[in-house]
């Protein structure tokens, strides 16, 4: 990312201490797609922004799928032959499998191999394994551990249940004075996990004190949701809500050292893909086409609710060596690549708030600037980097088809200074 290219940072409201804070607390919670780790979780954000919290039970129909077994872990450990604890999730709640049944017993070593999951490519680091759908145990550990693993008869104790529960979901709206609605959502199902993703919460967190504080045009959805059944279960109950929104971001993995990555939706040309393919590029960062994996914007752009629903990152997942281990902790992500996240999506809502298909009023011939005190009047040459050149290109392109966008793409002006003359020409009653 170029230095000169970024936004400041002062353009997102929290300090580092502040988003470090909330990360540190959120970091040690068990969280799952269900469970007290997930609630503790919600219960944190709501410290900051009045979440509604939905608790929807155990077998719920949603869409194609069902709301499982809520899963919660007290304690998993892995008892040596000599009695020394292995493995044990007091350490790190990585050490255990997501959603392993309850199992207490002795194993052979042997027998207990195809459940101890490592890295060979990574022999120091813990991976991030889950079972939801296939009733499973096992522990993670790092290939060092596993490898200096003596044979014996091994004592486990997989202190979790698995039983009829709910899962729990975070929302925030925030009406705006019409009910097109922008659409942030994060999940937040992952257990000690700092750029996956906790970057993700903390910005859209961050997000929504904005969307608070502010006044706005648009309506503001903050959705905080375990990762696909958390997706589907708000679109299974929320149909009808889907219909308004215009522009929509998915968050996470904010906080790593790469550049943005701006993921388009699934339609790949929308208002919101070409606001933040714009806003990304000249960030430093890249852009990317729709592809069937990822988060959730799977699920927000299936088919049949095809919503403008992009996705911000930095690294893609699964192309850093830290993804999904215990190496992405807290001291992997950093605020300042947070901060400088949020500052694009805080630009991209200042793009929306302010319309983002200007119309002229005076569409015939050039309307005097000078005389509206909006020209300097003097004759000769123009600078192609002056105010008065920014109000000629958007005037000239302002037929209510051209963008704010592709005014700026046209004109090789930023962003900011087309909405700077827009926000000119609409006080002299120029603009629509
Ligand atoms: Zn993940």
């Amino acid at each position: 990312m170029t230095a000169a290219a970024r936004p400041p940072a002062g353009d997102c409201p929290v300090d580092d201490a502040w988003l470090t804070a909330l990360m540190a607390d959120l970091f040690p919670l068990s969280r799952s797609i269900t469970g007290d780790g997930t609630r503790a979780t919600l219960a944190r954000v709501r410290r900051e922004i009045a979440l509604t919290v939905h608790e929807v039970p155990t077998g719920t129909s949603v869409l194609d799928w069902s709301v499982p077994e809520e899963w919660n872990l007290r304690r998993a450990r892995l008892i040596a032959p000599d009695g020394s604890v292995a493995v044990d999730t007091a350490d790190s709640n990585l050490h255990v499998v997501g959603y392993s049944t309850p199992v207490r017993g002795e194993y052979a070593l042997v027998d207990l191999l195809p459940r101890l999951h490592s890295l060979p490519s990574h022999p120091e680091l813990v991976p991030y394994r889950t079972s939801y759908h296939v009733r499973d145990w096992g522990f993670c550990l790092s290939q060092q551990t596993r490898a200096a693993l003596l044979p014996g008869r091994y004592g486990v104790e997989i202190d979790t249940s698995l039983a009829p529960g709910s899962l729990s979901y975070g929302e925030l709206l925030v009406p705006g004075r019409v009910r097109d609605e922008v659409l942030i959502t994060t999940h937040i199902c992952h257990p000690s996990l700092a750029n996956d993703n906790l970057t993700g919460i903390a910005a859209a967190t961050v997000l929504a004190r904005w969307a608070v504080r502010e006044s706005h045009r648009h309506t503001y959805r903050f959705l905080f949701l375990p990762a696909t059944i958390g997706a589907v279960t708000w679109l299974a109950r929320n149909q009808d809500a889907t219909a308004h929104v215009r522009y929509g971001l998915v968050l996470t993995g904010l906080g790593d050292p790469a550049p943005l990555t701006y993921k388009s939706s699934r339609r790949g040309n929308t208002a919101m893909d070409r606001l933040m393919s714009h806003l990304v590029t000249h960030s430093g960062g890249t852009t990317k086409d729709w592809y069937p994996y990822g988060y959730d914007e799977r699920q927000f752009c299936s088919p049949g609710f095809d919503l403008p629903v992009g996705r911000l990152s930095r690294a893609m997942h699964g192309t850093y060596p830290q993804y999904h281990t215990s190496a992405d902790d807290l001291s992997f992500v950093s605020g300042g690549q947070v901060r400088a996240a949020v500052a694009i999506v805080l630009a991209a809502f200042d793009a929306i708030e302010s319309g983002l298909v200007p119309r002229s009023l005076a569409p015939y011939g050039e309307p005097q600037l000078g005389r509206r005190g909006l020209f300097r009047g003097l004759g000769g040459t123009l600078e192609k980097t002056s105010s008065e050149y920014a109000l000629l290109w958007l005037l000239s392109l302002a037929d209510g088809e051209h963008d704010l966008v592709a005014v700026a793409e046209r004109s090789g002006l930023t962003l900011r200074e087309v909405m700077t003359a827009a926000e000119a020409l609409r006080a002299a009653g120029l603009l629509a």
